[in-house]
């Protein structure tokens, strides 16, 4: 068997859980058994009741579990072997007498194993009975096909599990900027946006920061693009650890970022954001030279104001604000 560790299945929904047992009670009315189990081994090499027809003489109790090594179940044997087991009346077999589903007055085994797509076992689909059984061609014929019924749900579960994977690495690519994982550009844009839009329709604050990190130019033509580059991502973090939980950082262009503050005022905006350029200043990047790169940063404010019509209206005004930080001397915040 292998390793059960590196399994990673879809949990099987309810929607299938559902269909599956209406499934079970025809089933069960069409072998003439009082138990169906269609039974289900976990990561832990838990094998578990799944689902089971609803009759009353079923003693099976749904997400009973048993430790698969040396559960003594005849579903144990017939997952161990993957191959089918057929058990016409344990009392005369002493294999099966007095293990566990024989003291359940389960005499009489029928069980298929069901695998996953890629082979790992799933669990059995099986029906016992408290006599001697002997089960029809026809019937063995539809215990396999819905066996066959299973594995093909199985496989379109699986499927749809890894479509939804790739759809979210694909999500998390088209709104993560690859060189800090910060939010890019369009990411940022389209939450600041639905922000504003809360803080409109409840009258709430909210303000904007715009960075951009000054001479920024000069540390590429002085220590090479790389430098520059781990300047960029020694800045995010910086600005990551002072920032609260709740506020929006973005990249949304080489060396500069924009952030969103919900439920903040100018005034304690203007704190955070001269926090957030002192944290900068005192930043060191080592290089392997032995040379220390500092650098600093420049902040635009604003605050938003019923007029304000959209996003671009507040990072145009933050980005003025950002222009005049500059021409008055950078490594400071304007407002
Ligand atoms: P100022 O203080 O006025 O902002 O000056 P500055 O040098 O920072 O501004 P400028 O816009 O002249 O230069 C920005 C530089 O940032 C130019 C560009 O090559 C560099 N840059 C943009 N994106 C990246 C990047 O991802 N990595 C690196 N290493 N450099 C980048
Ligand atoms: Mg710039
Ligand atoms: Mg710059």
């Amino acid at each position: 068997m292998k390793n059960r560790a590196d399994m990673s299945h879809p949990i099987v929904s309810d929607d299938y859980f559902q269909q599956w047992q209406d499934l079970l009670d025809l089933f069960a009315e069409f072998m003439e058994v009082p138990v169906v189990l269609l039974t289900h081994l976990n990561e832990s090499d838990e094998l578990a009741v799944m689902v089971k027809n609803r009759a009353i003489e079923n003693p099976y109790q749904i997400n009973q579990k048993f430790n698969l090594t040396g559960s003594d179940t005849y579903c144990e044997f017939a997952i161990r072997q993957q191959q089918t087991l057929f058990v016409a009346n344990a009392n005369e077999d002493p294999q099966w007498k007095d293990k566990y589903d024989h003291n359940l007055g389960m005499v009489n085994y029928l069980g298929v194993p069901v695998i996953w797509p890629n082979g790992d076992p799933f669990g059995t689909l099986c029906v016992l009975d408290t006599k001697t059984h002997y089960y029809s061609e026809l019937q063995i014929k539809m215990m396999v096909q819905l066996r066959n019924i299973f594995e093909a749900n199985l496989d379109i579960l699986e499927k749809n599990f890894e479509l939804e994977e790739v759809a979210k690495t694909l999500e998390y690519l088209a709104n993560t900027d690859d060189l800090t994982g910060l939010w890019n550009r369009r990411a940022f844009i389209a939450q600041a946006e639905t922000e504003l839009q809360r803080t409109s329709r409840y009258n709430r604050t909210l303000c904007l920061l715009m960075f951009d990190i000054d001479d920024f130019k000069r540390i590429n033509d002085l220590h090479g693009h790389n430098t520059g580059d781990e300047a960029i991502k020694l800045f995010s973090e910086c600005i990551m650890t002072s920032k609260r939980s709740y506020d929006i950082f973005g990249r949304i262009g080489g060396e500069e970022f924009a952030m969103i503050l919900p439920e903040t005022e100018l005034a304690s905006a203007l704190t955070l954001a001269e926090r957030m350029r002192e944290c900068v200043e005192n930043l060191t990047l080592p290089l392997v030279s032995g040379e220390n790169v500092s650098f600093t940063v420049s902040i635009g404010l604003t605050e938003y104001s019923e007029q304000d019509d959209g996003i671009f209206a507040l990072l145009s005004r933050a980005d003025r604000n950002l222009y005049i930080a500059k021409h008055q001397g950078k490594n400071c915040v304007v407002a």
